[in-house]
């Protein structure tokens, strides 16, 4: 009689989470899912993610398959493609409905993610997100992962494989003729999702000139879509009669996303509002001066070693969560209770911080 071989091996899925900073956090669960999965089955996961962000987790060289989605509304393509790999089992590192249709459609029988949003009924395993919510968006990961979830400090994000992002920062700063003259590079980030997160301009152009006038370059960075904050803050930052030229410049939308992990790998600092790019720098473990308004630091903090947080956690509307500010009429200590979380916080308190965070860089 013939022996019956093994079970066939039912493949494990895991849509990676859609926005930068978010898979920033989902990284170590990434990891250790695929880690898992190598040891208890002999195969790689196949991790779906966002096309734009495929570059991103090629840095973190998991022991994957990764499969990019150009388009994540289209749902049968995308199921399609999974079933072509015998995927079976799926996690789901996305709060979306149209994800779960993804694994559904693609025939997966094991199906498990958080259930809010009305799809608890495309998971056969929902997480309960609520307990999940006072702590650090790195062990909610983890435990909707199923992975085991520490005490205490949750792991660090890590980037690893950057080499092509150190050579692509290379080339483009050569393009932008930023000259290796030994000066400190200082990059600033002011953009953010919603105006309610976001340090104001005025602020991040009298920071970026100061910065410049302890002889720092300083190097304003943005997405395609920070232009117009970029702009204005090098604009305002720079001096009528001209002596900052060439030591504030603007970077926004100029980088691709793999030439701005090489930027920030080769900067000294990042000030930064509460971003994806923050948790960028945070994965390299750069030093970062956080501006935070209402994001909660509980759950959003960025897990590098060397890490100032400046804000105002005293106001009783902090944090908010929101991306646009919900208050009106009078604040709690200014005028107008509108961004009072972030307006209050001076230059003077990010530039303190700026300055110790590259004094603790230089010893
Ligand atoms: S001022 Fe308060 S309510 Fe407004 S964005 Fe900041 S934390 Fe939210």
């Amino acid at each position: 009689m013939k022996k019956a071989g093994p079970p066939p091996i039912e493949r494990l899925a895991i849509r990676a989470p859609n926005h930068l900073g978010e898979l920033l956090l989902a990284l170590p669960a990434l990891q250790a899912a695929c880690e898992k999965e190598r040891r208890e089955t002999g195969t790689a996961p196949v991790v779906q993610v966002v096309s734009w962000l495929v570059p991103l987790v090629a840095m973190a060289d998991l022991d994957a398959r990764l499969l990019p989605l150009s388009d994540r509304r289209d749902i049968a393509a995308a199921a399609r493609e999974l079933r072509t790999y015998g995927v079976r089992r799926g996690i789901l590192l996305t709060p979306s409905v149209s994800s779960a249709l993804i694994f559904r459609a693609a025939g997966l029988t094991a199906r498990r993610g958080t259930g809010g949003g009305g799809r608890g009924w495309l998971l056969t395993d929902v997480v309960d997100r609520a307990p999940l919510l006072e702590d650090h968006r790195v062990k909610e990961f983890l435990a909707i992962a199923d992975l085991p979830v520490p005490e205490g400090e949750p792991p660090a994000p890590r980037l690893a494989a950057i080499d092509a992002a150190r050579a692509a920062w290379s080339e483009r700063r050569r393009a932008e003729r930023i000259p290796p003259d030994g000066r400190r590079l200082v990059a600033l980030f002011p953009g953010a999702n919603g105006t309610a997160r976001r340090w104001p301009v005025d602020k991040y152009a009298a920071l970026a000139r100061s910065l410049a006038g302890f002889g720092h370059r300083v190097l304003v960075l943005g997405g395609p879509e920070d232009r117009p904050v970029t702009e204005a803050v090098v604009g305002r930052a720079l001096t009528d009669d001209g002596t900052l030229e060439g030591s504030v410049l603007d970077l926004g939308g100029r980088t691709s996303l793999v030439e701005l992990a090489g930027a920030l790998d080769a900067c000294h600092l990042l000030v930064t509002n509460d971003t994806g790019p923050m948790h960028v720098a945070a994965a390299l473990d750069r030093p970062i001066v956080a501006v935070e308004g209402p994001a909660d630091v509980r759950q959003t903090r960025p897990l590098a070693t060397r890490v100032r947080l400046v804000g105002r956690f005293d106001l009783p509307c902090v944090p908010c969560v929101k991306n646009e500010c919900p208050r009106g009429g009078r604040g709690t200590i200014l005028e107008s209770a509108e961004r009072e979380c972030l307006r209050l916080v001076t230059v003077d308190e990010v530039l303190e911080a700026s300055l110790a965070s590259l004094e603790e860089a230089s010893t």
